[in-house]
């Protein structure tokens, strides 16, 4: 074998072992971009879920109940009905003729048909409404 045959067979041998470089490269290359797309994929689902839920938010928003502590819808304002009085200021419920109701001022009262929602309501029964 000749010294030019020599050379010519180790360029060839390093040829190749460059292509064979390329080749795993491009290989690695393409294995990342498949797993690239599959993170896409998945980051796209989790995406359009999230579009959904917020559409799903706007046209049926959560109501809020506030809550309270004496409710307002237990009070009564018909004349024939007002049996019993209490102040918004304070927790005694009292019958409509009692002292203590008549010193209630008019825009303090609170008026009930009964006693047993005020009473269910925390609201405490004076001595005369025992009676
Ligand atoms: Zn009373």
């Amino acid at each position: 074998m000749n010294i030019q045959s020599l050379i010519f067979e180790t360029n060839i041998r390093r040829s190749f072992k460059l292509v064979k470089q390329d080749m795993l490269a491009v290989h690695s290359q393409v294995q990342r971009t498949r797993f690239d797309q599959a993170n896409t994929k998945v980051l796209l689902q989790d995406l359009v879920k999230r579009i959904q839920t917020l559409e799903q938010q706007m046209l049926y928003p959560v109501k809020k109940i506030a809550s309270r502590p004496i409710s307002k819808n237990i009070f009564t304002k018909k004349v024939s009905k007002k049996k019993f009085i209490a102040s918004k200021t304070g927790n005694k419920l009292h019958v409509k003729n009692c002292v203590f109701a008549k010193n209630i001022l008019p825009k303090k009262r609170l008026y009930f048909a009964s006693k047993i929602k005020p009473l269910n309501h925390g609201f405490k029964a004076c001595e005369c409404v025992k009676k």
